[in-house]
């Protein structure tokens, strides 16, 4: 088919006889892939041993699939991914809202055609990416949306109600040859599940009392919140029965994989030439503050805290750098402790916060990114290691810093607090001023936090003493 697309059924018939179902063009595919050691699923991060196998084996299968997770799990990247296991393009009659296949057309409107035009029937190709539909649930999707309607137009131009081809077809007829899915499930009216159900199920419905049949061919895969989905009463039970796995997606199961996931779906911040560098700790503080919100009994878990909380976090932390490298004109913008507040307004947005927690988001968020610096301190120094910068500051020695300092102010308090440029070199180039004054920062707050140094804030300022 290669050279030369079949421009009709005629012609179509020259080079097979049938075409595969949707399932089996999936399952050609997996196998395929599978068998040349192609990496599936190449951006989702941390579900390699756990969620990818049950998909495999689900596609493998051709069943349907129910995905239960929290927010933020890549629920619906997984979702459009399926798309990568169906063919580049597949002929269907052309002109046909529903991608009729040519060897077996269920519309009315096609079989008329076929009658007339027998092998001459025109043929279209539907690329693989619009095989696709896909529709959140809401409470107001009401049947016309996802099942159909009868077309007052073509009432209005003579056919009548008895007449297939006065329907306008919804989203889940114009899925056949594809995928079907639907997110948020439980959310949808009872009455939308119980004819979503008989088209899954029974292949024919109803529409205005018209009764249709059509012997669909589609792959559903439907994601839910899994309290939502095990609540009782949420899901008529027929259409949970219909969903032939569920699979679980979790969150990553540890910091680094989600630095990668933080890493990888971070939008491109760079200005002109300037380069901004996020050290390593500060990645680790914006992650664990997100894995700090996951086990917070103030926060509602029910929701879950979605990886944009870090990927935001992560963003707004390279503006605040950003902003103060244009400002004083240096040549990479690093992200300090002190702008850690710049990322608190993207964090705040992705909680949920339990009913007694709610009006304190702010002082939630500072105590989750306090616990998160010490955690991230504690795994990067002995306190024996920083005694002598902590004796210089029994001894009188103090310290300000700011988000709003230059890079530059912090050089001095690296040549003069005792031991506190060997402390920078664990962590990054002591000889970069961005960097240094990022390091710095970390290590007289993380000493703060283990009661070592007193610490007041005016402003934007905050003193050691
Ligand atoms: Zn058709």
């Amino acid at each position: 088919m290669k050279d030369r697309k079949a421009a009709t059924l005629g012609e179509l018939k020259k080079i097979t006889n049938r075409l595969p179902s949707v399932r089996e063009e999936m399952q050609m595919n997996l196998i395929r892939k599978l068998g040349s050691n192609e990496h599936l699923f190449p951006d989702l991060i941390g579900f390699d041993d756990t969620v990818i196998p049950n998909i495999i084996n689900a596609i493998l299968c051709g069943h349907n699939i129910i995905i239960l997770g929290e927010r933020g799990q890549a629920k619906s990247r997984l979702i459009r991914r399926m798309v990568d296991f169906l063919d580049d393009e597949i002929p269907a009659v052309e002109g046909c809202p529903i991608n009729d296949n040519p060897f077996k057309v269920i519309c009315v409107d096609c079989k008329n055609k076929l009658a007339e035009m027998g092998d001459d029937l025109p043929l279209t190709y539907i690329p693989r990416d619009r095989r696709l539909v896909e529709k959140l649930a809401t409470s107001d999707v009401s049947t016309a949306d996802l099942i159909g309607e009868v077309d007052p137009i073509k009432i209005a131009s003579g056919k009548t109600l008895e007449d297939e081809s006065a329907i306008h077809f919804g989203l889940v007829p114009r899925a056949h040859r594809g995928i079907f899915a639907i997110n948020e499930l439980p959310d949808l009216a009872e009455k939308i599940q119980v004819a979503f159900f008989n088209v899954m199920e029974e292949n024919d419905f109803q529409i205005k009392g018209f009764p249709v049949r059509l012997p669909l061919d589609i792959l559903i895969i439907a994601s839910a919140n899994p309290e939502d989905y095990t609540s009782r009463g949420r899901i008529i039970t027929p259409l949970k029965d219909r969903f032939d796995v569920q699979v679980r997606t979790h969150y990553p199961k540890n910091r680094p994989l989600e630095i990668e996931i933080m890493e990888q779906e971070t939008r491109d911040m760079s200005v002109g030439e300037i380069k901004i560098d996020v050290p390593d700790f500060i990645k680790g503080i914006l992650a664990e503050i997100t894995f700090q919100a996951r086990s917070s009994p103030e926060v509602s878990q029910h929701s879950g805290v979605s990886c944009r909380a870090s990927i935001r976090s992560h963003e707004s932390i390279m503006g605040s750098a950003l902003r103060r490298c244009i400002e004083f004109g240096e040549s990479k913008a690093v992200p300090r402790i002190t702008d850690l507040e710049s990322a608190f307004p993207a964090i705040v947005g992705k909680l949920e916060l339990e009913y007694e927690a709610t009006g304190n988001e702010n002082e939630l968020v500072e105590d989750l990114a306090r616990r998160a610096v010490k955690i991230v301190f504690d795994e990067h120094f002995n306190l024996e290691d920083l005694a002598s910068i902590v004796e210089s500051f029994d001894n009188g020695m103090g310290a300000e810093v700011s988000q709003l300092f230059p890079a530059e102010d912090y050089m001095d308090g690296l040549r003069v607090i005792p031991g506190m440029k060997a402390a920078v070199e664990t962590l990054v180039n002591p000889d970069s001023p961005p960097e240094a004054s990022a390091a710095i920062e970390f290590i007289l707050e993380g000493l703060h936090l283990s009661n070592k140094l007193n610490r007041e804030i005016s402003d934007k300022r905050r003193v050691y003493k």
